[in-house]
C-alpha cells in the first residue's frame, strides 16, 4: 500500500505528539473540510495547535503526518484519554461537501484500515470512531451514511486480504503439446481420432474460453514437450505448445460412416492389398470409390477402373 509520508518535525513533538505510543486500536474521523489529504497533513504539521492525527486519506492518497509510535491529539478525551493515547487516528477527507470524492476517500480508507488490521493482527472490533471517546459527532458523514455500513466495507477488504491466494505463482507450469483447438467439438473429435490412428496417446481438454483442444501429453520439462512436438510434426500434424490448462473432455468419436458401394475411401497409410501385396505410395494419398464389396474384401478404384482389393479394415471412409 502506497503511503506518502510528510512527518512532523521532531521539534514539534512536544505540541503534536508528546508521548510515545503502542497503538491498540484505530480511531476514525471525518475532516469536516474540503481539503486534500496532502493539504490536511501540511496544515496540521505546520500549525502550533494541539490537534494532530496520524493519517489523512482522500480519494487518491494516504498521507501520514505523525509516526505510529507517537500519540496524537485526535479524540478530545484529554491528556490521558484512551483515544488520544492509544488510538491510531485516521481522517477521511472531503466530508464537508461529500459527493464522489468523499465516497472514494471512504473506500480508500476502508482499504487502508483493513491493511492496518491485518498488519497488526487485529479484527474489526479494533475499529473505533471519534464519537466513542467524546461527545463529538464524528466521523459525521460516515455516521450519516451508516457506521455499520463502513465497518462492513472494512470487513470485506479484510476478507480479501485474508483470502488464501489461489497460488497461481506456485502452481507447477506444464508444457502441453497440442495439435489443434476447435470451437466445434466434432472437429476436435475428428482430429483426436487421426492423432490416435497415427499411434499417439491423445486426449481432449476444454479451455476456459470454451475451445476443445486435442493434446498429446503435458510435460514439466519443456525439452520433453519439444521432443513430442517433433514426433507429431514428423507425422504431419500441426503442433504447438501451451502452458494453459483446461478441463478434461471425453472424446466421442464421430459416428462411423458406413462403407458401401459408391463410398469415397482412402487407404490407411502403409496398408497392403487384400492378398498382402504392396501398393504404390501415391495410393495412400488418393481418394477412391468403392466399386465392389464382398465380405471383407473391398474393391476400390477410380470410377470403374479397378485399382486394388483392400481389406475393409484398411479403408478410411471419407
Ligand atoms: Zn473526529
Amino acid at each position: 500500500m502506497k503511503i506518502i509520508k510528510n512527518l512532523v518535525s521532531t521539534s514539534k513533538y512536544n505540541i503534536k505528539c508528546p508521548y510515545s505510543m503502542n497503538a491498540e486500536f484505530i480511531v476514525v474521523h471525518n475532516t469536516a473540510n474540503d481539503a486534500s489529504a496532502k493539504n490536511e497533513i501540511a496544515y496540521m504539521i505546520g500549525n502550533n495547535n494541539q490537534v494532530s492525527f496520524h493519517y489523512a486519506i482522500d480519494d487518491k492518497e494516504i498521507v501520514q503526518g505523525i509516526p505510529e509510535n507517537r500519540n496524537t491529539w485526535n479524540a478530545g478525551d484529554g491528556g490521558s484519554g484512551k483515544g488520544n493515547r492509544k488510538g491510531l487516528s485516521i481522517e477521511i477527507c472531503y466530508s464537508k461537501s461529500g459527493g464522489n470524492k468523499f465516497i472514494e476517500a471512504e473506500k480508500l480508507a476502508a482499504k487502508f484500515i483493513a491493511f492496518k488490521l491485518k498488519e497488526k493482527g487485529w479484527d474489526i472490533s479494533k475499529v473505533m470512531k471519534h464519537q466513542d471517546f467524546s461527545k463529538k459527532y464524528c466521523p459525521h458523514r460516515t455516521l450519516d451514511m451508516g457506521w455499520q455500513r463502513f465497518l462492513n466495507m472494512v470487513q470485506s477488504e479484510l476478507n480479501l486480504l485474508n483470502k488464501p491466494s489461489t497460488g497461481s505463482s506456485t502452481e507447477k507450469i506444464l508444457y502441453r503439446v497440442q495439435t489443434g483447438a476447435f470451437s466445434k467439438k466434432s472437429n476436435a473429435d475428428a482430429l483426436l481420432a487421426k492423432v490416435k490412428a497415427a499411434g499417439f496417446d491423445t486426449y481432449m481438454v476444454q479451455s476456459k474460453d470454451g475451445l476443445y483442444k486435442v493434446q498429446v501429453g503435458a510435460y514439466s520439462v519443456k525439452s520433453n514437450a519439444d521432443a513430442m512436438a517433433k514426433k507429431l510434426k514428423a507425422k504431419g500434424f500441426n503442433v504447438y505448445i501451451t502452458t494453459e490448462s483446461g478441463s478434461p473432455v471425453t472424446s466421442s468419436p464421430a459416428p462411423k460412416k458406413t462403407l458401401k458401394v459408391g463410398s469415397k475411401v482412402k487407404v490407411k497409410p502403409g496398408a497392403k492389398t487384400y492378398t498382402g501385396g504392396n501398393l504404390s505410395s501415391f495410393v495412400y494419398n488418393t481418394v477412391y470409390d468403392v466399386i465392389q464389396i464382398s465380405g471383407n474384401r473391398v474393391v476400390i478404384g477410380k470410377v470403374k477402373a479397378v485399382t486394388a482389393a483392400i481389406h475393409k479394415d484398411n479403408l478410411l471412409v471419407q
